[in-house]
């Protein structure tokens, strides 16, 4: 399997890289009954002596040996003294001065160097919990072997299916014991050794049975057939082996294990290796080439090559993905800044200019989801401050009585015979008053749009606040659109004084008026001065006919000079507004970007680059760095010819 190792490495670099799950490499479990060799199988697997063996149950708790491939000893040295990244320091194995070592789930802390040490805590483990005598437990006993030489992958070792219970088994030790395989073989992430002594007969194969149940296609059974060497005399496996009597479809291997003398005898590995080749040679020697331990670790490495080429079409188009996304990054965080105050000029101007044409709606990409720039500025003035004003309604909270009582007011002590001009003039600006606060509102909205394109701008609401106190500066009577307004009022005067003269109508009123109740309103306050909002007409009463006409005119009139003021103000606010703020600051903004910020002492704080940017920038630089590396190695894997 030594061929393996490398490729696994580097697709483990892969995955450190791309951060996905090791591919998961198939589980190896051995089954079939009692002595049948498969710990002797698992251990020439591994290429190391150190699993229990031997006559009767040995094996008698579930072994997970989960093999951990790390750097050679010197190279862990290195990297340890260096100070460039510190691979193994997060593991739980820096610092480990051995070659090779393992350690068990049950006592972590623990490290064993010595291989015979840790086939003394196996015993000494599985005694712990199944007793000493051949009592067996279905709770695993997890090792992890640490070694340059192994493949990062699992074995478990179980004990042989037995039909007689000894010792303190109890009398259902068959079922328990299939029970304890088939929860390791079921699934389906593992492939089945099933190991068959060549000097039982095959048919009998317990093992080959209970990988049927789990596997019926035999998609992931390997049949091994042991103890080729203890065969009666003039017997041969050879139909066997060739398929003819069971054909398993992933291939049936003979293999020569150390026999309990070579254990006994402490028979070097190597030296039964070759042994068993001579054998081989000797009584098989069509098959030789396909048969033998060494031919059966090959085979498990095609076959974990095989599942590792299914596995990386995936993997390839994960690093696909995840480089296309690191680009895409990259390219965000743009190169590092070198001329400072070239590039601090194009931001500046291109800022400015971006947001002219955000205004002028000119923008390269156009807004499709909400109104922005200067499509909303022509809302705002259009719906936003053209609808409000349309619906201010030119007498709105003005009273009758609020109309007389200014009348009055302004007439002073003694009646007068006409309606008199300074209390439409003051109701008027009243009136006036009420459109300076849309127009201000106005204002507000235009102003935070623009806040809203850039966060920075100083007040322009004076010049509008103007307009209104222009309007209110002068009523002005001479209006051409307020002429026949004028004379109409005119002409009711005129016709009331006629009906004064007569004296009638004068003196009715004038005694309706003062049946009326008086309280409040006889006694206006003094001359013209007129305060409209302190000395409201407190009772309510039937206005009399000549009131009801003064309040009619003030009303016509009122409504005729409020139209006029509408106008002129829906039409010049957003002219100032355009011209003091909208105009002003399209003009004067990159002027005064340059003016503030364009300064040999700014020029290194602006254009600083946060470190964050540039560590990320780093990263991903790297990151990339490694996709690609990553996506190389995969392409070798897959280009690879594989056996
Ligand atoms: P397990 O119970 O299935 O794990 O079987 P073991 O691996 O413990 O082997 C049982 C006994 O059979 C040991 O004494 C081994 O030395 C012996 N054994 C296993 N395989 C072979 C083989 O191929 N040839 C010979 N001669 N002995 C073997
Ligand atoms: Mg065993």
């Amino acid at each position: 399997m030594d061929t393996l190792i490398p490729t696994i490495n580097r697709l483990q670099e892969v995955f450190l890289t791309v951060g996905a799950e090791v591919i998961q490499l198939p589980q190896i479990v051995v089954v079939g009954s009692q002595s049948s060799g498969k710990s002797s199988v698992l251990e020439s697997l591994v290429g190391r002596d150190f699993l229990p063996r031997g006559s009767g149950i040995v094996t008698r708790r579930p072994l997970v040996l989960q093999l951990v491939n790390i750097a050679p000893l010197q190279e862990r040295q290195k990297t340890e003294n260096g100070n460039g990244i510190n691979q193994n320091a997060s593991n739980s194995y820096s610092g480990v001065k051995a070659e090779e070592w393992g350690t068990f789930l049950h006592c972590k802390n623990q490290i064993f160097t010595d291989f015979q040490q840790i086939r003394q805590e196996i015993e000494t483990e599985t005694e712990r919990t199944s007793g000493e005598n051949k009592g067996i437990s279905p709770e695993p006993i997890y090792l992890k072997i640490f070694s340059p030489k192994v493949l990062n992958l699992t074995l478990v070792d179980l004990p042989g299916i037995t039909k007689v219970p000894v010792g303190d088994q109890p009398e259902d030790i068959e079922a328990q014991v299939q029970e304890m395989i088939l929860s390791f073989i079921s699934n389906p992430n593992s492939l089945i050794l099933s190991v068959s002594p060549a000097n039982s007969d095959l048919a009998t194969s317990d093992a080959l049975k209970l990988a049927r149940e789990v596997d019926p296609d035999g998609r992931r059974t390997l049949l091994v057939v042991s103890k080729l060497d203890l065969m009666d005399a003039g017997t041969d496996a050879l139909e066997v082996l060739l398929g003819r009597v069971i054909p398993v479809k992933l291939g049936i291997i003979g293999v020569v294990n150390r026999s309990q003398h070579d254990i006994n005898t402490q028979k070097k590995l190597e030296d039964s290796m070759r042994d068993e080749q001579a054998f081989l040679q000797r009584h098989y020697p069509s098959l030789a080439s396909r048969a033998g331990s060494r031919y059966l670790a090959k085979t498990l490495s095609r076959l974990l090559m095989h599942h590792i080429r299914d596995c990386l079409p995936e993997l390839k188009t994960r690093v696909t993905v995840l480089s296309a996304q690191y680009q895409t990054r990259l390219n965000s965080y743009g190169q590092p800044v070198e001329d400072h105050s070239a590039t601090l000029l194009q931001i500046v101007t291109k800022f400015a200019s971006d947001y002219c044409h955000t205004i002028e709606g000119t923008a390269r990409y156009i807004q499709t989801s909400e109104l922005c720039g200067g499509a909303r500025i022509c809302y705002i003035f259009h719906e936003t401050f053209g609808r409000t004003l349309q619906s201010i309604d030119p007498l709105g909270g003005l009273s009758e009585l609020d109309i007389l009582t200014a009348i009055r007011n302004a007439t002073g002590p003694r009646p007068a015979l006409f309606v008199p001009e300074v209390s439409f003039e003051l109701l008027a600006k009243r009136q006036i008053k009420r459109l300076e606060e849309p127009s201000l509102r106005c204002v507000e909205l235009v102003h935070e749009e623009l806040q809203r394109i850039i966060q920075h701008c100083s007040s322009y609401s004076t010049q509008v606040h103007n307009l209104v106190a222009i309007e209110l500066a002068y009523i002005n009577t001479k209006h051409p659109d307020f002429a026949d307004a004028a004379q109409v009022s005119a002409s009711v005067n005129s016709q009331q004084a006629e009906a004064l003269d007569g004296g009638k109508r004068w003196k009715n009123e004038k005694v309706a008026e003062e049946k009326a109740p008086p309280a409040g309103f006889g006694s206006p306050s003094k001359g013209r001065a007129i305060n409209l909002l302190d000395t409201a007409v407190p009772v309510a009463r039937k206005l009399s006919s000549r009131e009801q006409r003064d309040c009619e005119v003030i009303q016509r009139l009122i409504n005729c000079y409020f139209l006029i003021v509408r106008k002129s103000i829906q039409d010049s606010v957003p002219k100032t507004v355009m011209h003091f703020l909208v105009n002003f600051v399209k003009e004067h903004l990159q002027s005064e970007l340059v003016g503030q910020l364009y300064k040999q002492t700014l020029l290194q704080d602006l254009l600083i680059e946060s470190q964050d940017t540039a560590q990320q920038r780093t990263e991903v630089a790297q990151m990339l760095e490694a996709l690609k590396k990553a996506n190389n190695i995969i392409s070798e894997i897959r280009e690879t010819h594989l056996w």
